[in-house]
């Protein structure tokens, strides 16, 4: 599209995430007036750690803001498996991209902070939940909690896992409970018992249980996760220090001492879901990205990459395209084939007989998606 006609186009993001802080990014940068509305009063993040995959970091070069995350960030150059008691299986170099070579680690608070940061004043717009939208071919109209109405040429629903915008418009499917949990806390790097002294992520295997150690040497501490199989669904599952405990019987003993000291009030407790692949992510004037299009496991670490890199791929697509519509289709066909993709390896998570250790002749038991 021209950058005439750019300019003239009013955005809608719904959701200030990852993807839609991206997104209002990417978008903002071709000229648009973008607008992002986000349900919470407050902008916050779970403790813990992530990684931010090469090609997520050469768009934020793209995009200016590349200085801003990174110092932030520790890089890190590779990452290591190794079985429960510390004896290692493989260790493989972030796949690079381009002249980027390191995956860059973050906190998830100090990286949504840091994109909030690179937002201009004003576009952001706390306590608007999004209630409806109707689409009206080549502009919607978003109605928000209060009665309050918006209306845009083209919205964005980054509204993560449980998408308004994905439910009405695109698919009325709910989230999938993955028959695990996960257990996230960030802890000082003397909590750690020695076990990092680099900026390398390593993952612990036993049976049902993997455990992360992501290091955080930037601000002293390491995100320590684990994720174990479990039937109960419910979405904020309750969980003693004994439950967690039990996950990480027979792993390396300073992992255990690590467990047994935590502080339970800081551990992040939650049911893991995702969503299947969804047929189509878009109208004339309505799109999805990041969870909300393709919220998938977090066993390959790629769905805040990937919600990154929608948003790169949409602003791209508008710049190329002829015209709103064609850019929506051209969005889709560049990401949909990358992320069912992903969608399905991240499900590849555990072998045959761990889950039927874990569910002996037993589906695990999905809960009703809670606000
Ligand atoms: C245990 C775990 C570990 C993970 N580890 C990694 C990892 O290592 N690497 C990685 O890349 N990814 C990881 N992920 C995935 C990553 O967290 C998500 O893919 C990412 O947060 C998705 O970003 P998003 O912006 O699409 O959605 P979200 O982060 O869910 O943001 C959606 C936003 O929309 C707002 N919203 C929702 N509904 C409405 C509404 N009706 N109106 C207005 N606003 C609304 C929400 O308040 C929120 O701010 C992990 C996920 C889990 C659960």
């Amino acid at each position: 599209m021209q950058s005439s006609e750019l300019k003239n186009l009013k955005i809608a993001v719904v959701g200030a995430g990852y993807g839609g802080a991206a997104a209002a990014k990417a978008l903002s940068l071709l000229g648009a007036r973008v607008d992002v509305y986000e349900q919470a009063n407050q902008i916050r993040e779970v403790g813990a750690g992530i990684g931010l995959r090469p090609a997520t970091m050469n768009r934020f070069r793209e995009w200016g803001i590349f200085d801003a995350i990174a110092k932030v960030t520790s890089p890190s150059e590779y990452f290591e498996i190794l079985t429960a008691t510390g004896d290692p299986i493989m260790k493989e170099a972030w796949p690079a991209d381009g002249e980027q070579t390191h995956t860059h680690l973050i906190h998830r608070g100090d990286f949504i902070d840091a994109l909030m940061g690179v937002l201009p004043a004003g576009m952001v717009h706390l306590g608007h939940k999004l209630e409806g939208i109707e689409d009206k071919g080549d502009r919607s109209v978003l109605t928000f909690a209060g009665g309050s109405t918006v209306e845009a040429d083209l919205v964005v629903g980054a509204d993560g896992i449980k998408s308004v915008v994905r439910r009405e418009l695109f698919s009325d499917q709910g989230p999938v409970f993955a028959g695990e949990h996960a257990y996230r806390a960030v802890i000082p790097l003397d909590a750690a018992h020695g076990m990092v002294d680099d900026d390398n992520l390593r993952m612990y295997i036993g049976r049902g249980t993997k455990v992360y150690l992501l290091p955080l040497r930037h601000r002293g501490q390491v995100s320590f996760d684990i994720t174990a199989l479990c039937p109960d669904g419910t979405w904020t599952p309750r969980i003693t220090k004994d439950d967690l405990l039990k996950t990480v019987e027979g792993f390396d003993e300073r992992l255990v001492s690590i467990t047994r000291d935590l502080d339970m009030a800081t551990v992040n407790i939650r049911a893991v879901y995702d969503i299947d692949p969804v047929g189509t992510w878009h109208s004339d004037s309505v799109v999805l990205v990041g969870d909300a299009a393709h919220s998938m496991l977090h066993h390959q670490g790629q769905g805040a990459n990937s919600a990154i890199e929608d948003g790169g791929a949409l602003a791209d697509a508008l710049r190329r395209a002829g015209s709103v519509k064609e850019a929506l289709a051209l969005y889709q066909a560049t990401r949909k084939p990358v992320t069912d993709e992903l969608q399905r390896i991240s499900r590849q998570g555990w072998s045959e007989d761990e889950i039927d250790e874990v569910f002996p002749g037993q589906k695990p038991a999905a809960a009703a998606p809670q606000e």
